[in-house]
Formats: C-alpha cells, sequence, structure tokens
C-alpha cells in the first residue's frame, strides 16, 4: 500500500487546472491494445476557473448507462461562461468513459464498476487507474462533489437528489443544503446498501461536502429528468458559491431510507409483474410485485411484500427478475 502511494498516475490532464476562463480537453489514460499499440483513454473534461471561490466536482456516467448525469454536463460544457463562475468548475460528464462508450454499467474493458473501485490502484485496471486519479488528484483540489447517478438499465427511480447521514454534523448540514438547492421531485437522506469503494465514500472521507441523484433508469433519459438535472446542477452550483445567479427554487418530498427493510429482493426467478407503480404509497406486508415461474405453465406466482410502510422510490426495471435482484426500494415520507 504505502509502495503504491509513491507511483504516480499515469493520467495526465490536456488542460492546467490553475488556468483562468473556460478550458475544454482531456483525461488521457495510455492503454496499449490490439487497435492502438500506444493507444490511450480519452476522458472528454472542461475545467472553468474564474478568480476565488470554491472548486466543484461534477461527474457523470459513473455507471455508463446512466444518461441524466452526461447529459447535464455535456449540456453544461457546452454553454457556461467563465464570467458566470465564481470559483472553479471541474465537469467530467462519462468518468467511466469505457462504459459510457459501450453503454454498460461496467467498463467493458476490465468489467470495472467505477463506483465499487475506489480508492483504486495506480498500477491497476484501466478503471482502477481512473478511479486512482480521482482519489490522488481531482477530489483533493475539490470541496463540493456532485456525482449523478440513474438507475440504468436494470432500475428505475423517482427523481431525487441525496446525500448520506454522516458522522460529521456540519459535513452533512452542508450536503443537505445543496440537496434542498438542487431542487429534484425528491430529496433523499440516504442509506448504502454496500459502501466499500464507492466514489461517495473516497470523498465524505476526505471532509468533501457530497451531493449525489438517482434522476430515473431504464437505460434512458425522458424530457422531464433530462430538466431536472440540468436545473438542479446549476442551483448546486450557484448555492455552493461557484455560479452567479440565483437559485431556483423548487418543491420537493424529502424521503429517508433508515435500514435495510427499505430493500426487497427476489428469491426466485422468473417474469416480474408490478403491483404498485413508483411514487405509489404501499404498507407493509403489500404485494408489491408478483413473480410468474416461467419454465412452465400452471403454476402460481411468489408474490414479493414490501418489508415496511413508504413511498415506491425504486423498482426493478426489465421484465425478467433473478435471485438476489433488487425487486424494490420502499422510502419513509419525512419533513425536510
Ligand atoms: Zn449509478
Amino acid at each position: 500500500m504505502i509502495q503504491q502511494q509513491l507511483i504516480a498516475s499515469p493520467v495526465t490532464a490536456t488542460v492546467d487546472f490553475a488556468a483562468q476562463g473556460v478550458h475544454h480537453g482531456f483525461l488521457r489514460l495510455p492503454y496499449s491494445r490490439d487497435d492502438a499499440a500506444w493507444g490511450s483513454v480519452m476522458i472528454p473534461l472542461t475545467v472553468v476557473s474564474n478568480g476565488e471561490g470554491p472548486t466543484v466536482l461534477l461527474t457523470g456516467a459513473n455507471h455508463g448507462d446512466e444518461y441524466e448525469g452526461p447529459i447535464a454536463l455535456f449540456d453544461l460544457a457546452a454553454t457556461i461562461r467563465a464570467e458566470e463562475v465564481t470559483g472553479r468548475i471541474i465537469i467530467v460528464p462519462a468518468m467511466n468513459y469505457p462504459a459510457f462508450m459501450a453503454g454498460t454499467r461496467t467498463s467493458p474493458i476490465d468489467r470495472g464498476n467505477m463506483n465499487r473501485s475506489f480508492p483504486g490502484r495506480p498500477d491497476g485496471t484501466v478503471t482502477q487507474k481512473i478511479a486512482d486519479y480521482f482519489q490522488r488528484v481531482l477530489l483533493p483540489m475539490s470541496d463540493v462533489v456532485l456525482d449523478f447517478h440513474s438507475g440504468g438499465k436494470t432500475l428505475d427511480f423517482l427523481p431525487y437528489c441525496a446525500a448520506h447521514v454522516l458522522a460529521d454534523k456540519r459535513q452533512e448540514a452542508q450536503a443537505f443544503d445543496l440537496v434542498r438547492a438542487f431542487g429534484a421531485p425528491y430529496s433523499c437522506r440516504m442509506l448504502e446498501i454496500d459502501a466499500v469503494g464507492m466514489y461517495d465514500t473516497a470523498a465524505e472521507e476526505m471532509g468533501k461536502v457530497f451531493v449525489t441523484t438517482e434522476l430515473g433508469g431504464g437505460g434512458t433519459a425522458s424530457a422531464r429528468t433530462a430538466g431536472i438535472a440540468i436545473r438542479g446542477c446549476r442551483n448546486l452550483l450557484v448555492a455552493a458559491g461557484a455560479l452567479k445567479g440565483a437559485v431556483e427554487p423548487q418543491p420537493t418530498q424529502w424521503l429517508d431510507m433508515p435500514d435495510d427493510d427499505c430493500f426487497t429482493f427476489s428469491e426466485d426467478a422468473g417474469l416480474i409483474r408490478f403491483c404498485a407503480d413508483l411514487g405509489d404509497r404501499v404498507e407493509k406486508g403489500q404485494t408489491v410485485a408478483m413473480i410468474y415461474p416461467t419454465s412452465r405453465t400452471g403454476h402460481a406466482p411468489v408474490a414479493v411484500a414490501a418489508r415496511r410502510s413508504g413511498l415506491l422510490t425504486a423498482r426493478h426495471f426489465p421484465g425478467l427478475v433473478k435471485p438476489g435482484d433488487c425487486v424494490a426500494v420502499v422510502a419513509d415520507e419525512v419533513d425536510g
């Protein structure tokens, strides 16, 4: 581990992070392969700096099949003017660029799940090398981090912005102030079911103010969720003090995911029929879905029950389900 820290990142930025103005470029990661002996992975990057202020790091496509983040960030990079900025905004629309270009959650190069790859390795796989660059270069230079997620091809979410309940209450309060400013239709106090290796955890452990989203899913973005992402990103930048202007306040319903009972997993394979839709109120024990065995006719479906009462906040997206898949997430409606 000590040895590893001495190895410089193989990633180089083609823009100067200290330069004033708007600069478009790349994070270039050497990647030698059959079709390019001295080839590289070229991750698009925009850095906008103007005078004094915080540094905000914006990332999309941490998972490659989630699209609201890339839409909001390619849009922002194409439209932002330096004179609007107070401080520095670092925009990486597609953090796991190989996964984004393949339209898959994980990287086609090494199957790396970016959000399970932190702190990364400078001498590891492509995904680990990207994670290491964020861990040792981009996160340390940032004050605020917004990482966009959606459900991808296998989940669908009520559109929410979220932060984590943290031991450091000041850091937690700063994050929830930005969640409020983002102004998604739903705002969530999030519990992670599998926090090891996450970008979220890496940023929070460094004391950074970390905000994330789940804005839809199914492997696409709607007009509504793209609009939420674009407006929310600008609102967050204004509230963080990195962009001039005023926050456009939006109504939001706060949600809480206090424990593991929020999550329901399938024990069966089959054809899934939902009995409640996203945003519906469900009661503990209520059937949220039925799973029909597909190997033969004449068998009754297996009922999947909500483990707590609340709003159906996320659901399995594809029509077929496997044992172990997350079927439903039920969150409490709470006051902000
Ligand atoms: Zn994701």
